[in-house]
């Protein structure tokens, strides 16, 4: 004799209304936060994860029409190659090209980088052109 499905007697998971902290505000929150939405992206971090996610785009989209003058003396993506090559270790151009196209980077952007980490002195490199490989300088 086949035994019943289940269906129906699993209890549904309980859900978590919590009021946003926010004086006045009386919009619910989401994911176990003390704010609702709306609050959490007022606030001063949210604010600055915003501002350096815009300045990092706006770098990245001078770096490509201007080339690698345009790339800031504290730039993140700069950080974020070397911080890349720091922990995968050296790797060719070409593989870094592919990691940082999530990033929003194509393949000329990169070398950009590329080529203003290498006079920063950030990463050391061996090989030619086009079979370039990168690494953490120490
Ligand atoms: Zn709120």
């Amino acid at each position: 004799m086949r035994s019943r499905p289940l269906i129906g007697l699993v209890k549904p998971k309980a859900v978590e209304h919590i009021i946003c902290e926010e004086q006045l505000c009386r919009r619910a929150t989401r994911g176990g936060k003390r704010w609702c939405p709306e609050h959490v992206m007022r606030s001063p971090y949210a604010q600055h994860v915003a501002r350096e996610d815009a300045r990092r785009q706006g770098e990245i989209l001078d770096v490509r029409t201007r080339g690698s003058k345009s790339i800031r003396k504290d730039s993140g993506v700069l950080e974020d190659v070397r911080n890349e090559l720091l922990i995968s270790g050296p790797r060719k151009v070409a593989k870094l090209s592919y990691w940082l196209k999530a990033e929003g980077l194509d393949s000329t952007t990169v070398w950009s980088y590329v080529i203003e980490a290498r006079r920063r002195g950030l990463i050391v490199s061996r090989g030619v052109e086009g079979d370039l490989e990168v690494g953490h300088a120490w």
